[in-house]
């Protein structure tokens, strides 16, 4: 897979899903969104557990993660 199709075709994803009770396990997400933009890819989501939305921003050159959630 190349870098740049990362996350191309994906339609779910795995996040830790700060917004659901239980954060010790991993929560489905369903990608509504996938922008790239120098060096990083910005996935919008809906949790499929607490359907709560989301951005997961994935950093390619440290290959971080980043969760962010609007304000309620
Ligand atoms: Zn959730």
């Amino acid at each position: 897979m190349e870098e740049g199709d990362l996350f191309a075709d994906v339609k779910e994803i795995e996040i830790d899903c700060a917004k659901c009770e239980n954060d010790r396990i991993k929560h489905k997400a369903e990608v509504l969104s996938r922008k790239e933009s120098r060096g990083k890819i910005i996935i919008e989501f809906i949790c499929r557990d607490c359907g709560s939305k989301g951005t997961l921003t994935f950093y390619k050159k440290s290959r971080t993660e980043l969760l962010e959630y609007p304000p309620d």
